[in-house]
């Protein structure tokens, strides 16, 4: 339950900081006409929180990333909760949705995925081809 709401929190925090920023950027446009001390207060003030914003982003994607490995230790997919999960030399695999995680915790990417499916496939065509 924790790591799932943690996933979602994780997917969306990028797009909640960026709108957050751009929100900030907007009023700062608008108080250039009104209240100049009010641009220069939330410019500077932008500036400084961006060290918190990141470090924030930081520990909960480490908090995930803990969680996560305890849950593949487990034999449970982070991703769909299901799934044995098998160990490759590279990744953790889920063989229920085909998930996959680096040793760290942290879940590869589609063109990641794509591409171990690819290195696979071209492997086994590469066997083919010598036979
Ligand atoms: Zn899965």
């Amino acid at each position: 339950m924790i790591l799932r709401l943690l996933r979602s929190l994780n997917r969306a925090y990028p797009f909640v900081v960026l709108f957050g920023y751009m929100g900030a950027f907007v009023l700062a446009f608008i108080c250039i006409f009104s209240f100049p001390l009010g641009a220069l207060v939330l410019i500077i003030g932008s500036v400084l929180s961006l060290a918190f914003v990141v470090f924030f982003g930081e520990a909960l994607s480490g908090i995930e990333g803990i969680l996560t490995r305890r849950a593949l230790k487990k034999n449970r997919c982070p991703a769909c909760r299901t799934g044995p999960i098998q160990k490759n030399a590279a990744h953790f695999q889920c063989l229920g949705c085909g998930a996959r995680f680096h040793f760290d915790g942290a879940q590869l990417s589609a063109d990641e995925q794509e591409a171990c499916a690819s290195d696979a496939s071209g492997t086994s065509a590469k066997l083919i081809a010598v036979e």
